[in-house]
């Protein structure tokens, strides 16, 4: 064994997913084997909402989210989530945002179940976890008028470029990176993301997808969470004990976890 280092916290990854189903217990060792401390499970539909709640109801290491993701933004199932929050208490409403590369749903129907979902956020006062693809400005732009200047917001999986992080940044929101920092393709975004300030950034796996460079192509998994943290620390140039304590406690402030324990 090596020295224990800093706790990581996984702020997005999706261990409720069937990709997890043949092994979910061994997974959720491993990454508690490699300090993994929490994990935020994040839904993304009805269905995904209640079985990461399920799943954090299994440890209480594990946290879940409410989400609706663009690409489910078509059924806009209002209502029910607005139960699903009151009755099982989320850490953040996510994942939530827009996505005109990959979505089906049109820009119209992302943007009213978006801000339908930011404004339910401000009413139960969580914090949103973001997705947004090839639509920075629209995003941006949904979280400042539905925001209102009371809104904290992460952006994960960023995929922008350093003017877009700035205006991100300037707004008061964070920001999060996965493990496709370490694609040998990774390019300018890695540029990017070292440029994120410490106290504004969090890490995630993304879990079951992007898995780090070196398992390319295979399934992502929490525990992965160490060569994100590893490479990324090496890239800004500081220790990586620095890394992980500061975005664990942005972790543990933004979706208000427990300090300690765990
Ligand atoms: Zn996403
Ligand atoms: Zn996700």
């Amino acid at each position: 064994m090596g020295v224990r280092v800093g706790m990581l916290i996984d702020t997005h990854c999706h261990l409720h997913f069937d990709a997890f189903d043949a092994d979910r217990e061994a997974v959720i060792a491993r990454a508690r084997e490699f300090g993994v401390r929490y994990m935020v499970c994040v839904g993304t539909d009805p269905v995904t909402n209640e079985q990461a709640y399920r799943l954090s109801r299994a440890h209480d290491f594990i946290f879940h989210t409410a989400g609706l993701h663009p690409h489910h933004s078509h059924e806009v199932p209002m209502e029910g989530i607005r139960k699903f929050v009151g009755e099982t208490k989320p850490r953040a409403i996510g994942e939530i945002g827009l996505d005109y590369f990959k979505s089906e749903a049109d820009p119209a129907a992302q943007k009213k179940a978006f801000a339908g979902m930011l404004r339910l956020a401000l009413e139960r006062d969580l914090p949103v976890i973001v997705h947004s693809r090839n639509a920075f400005e629209d995003t941006l732009a949904l979280l400042r008028s539905e925001g209102g200047g009371r809104l904290r917001a992460v952006m994960h999986c960023f995929s922008y470029d350093a003017g877009a992080l700035k205006k991100l940044l300037d707004s008061g929101f964070l920001v999060s990176f996965t493990c496709n920092l370490t694609f040998k393709n990774a390019g300018s975004l890695l540029d990017v993301a070292a440029s994120a300030p410490l106290d504004r950034l969090m890490l995630e796996t993304d879990s079951p997808y992007l898995a780090p460079q070196v398992y390319r192509g295979r399934r992502n998994e929490p525990a992965c969470l160490v060569h994100l943290s590893e490479f990324l620390a090496k890239k800004k140039g500081i220790g990586e004990e620095t890394l992980r304590k500061a975005t664990s406690e942005n972790a543990v402030r933004f979706f208000g976890l427990p300090a300690s324990g765990g």
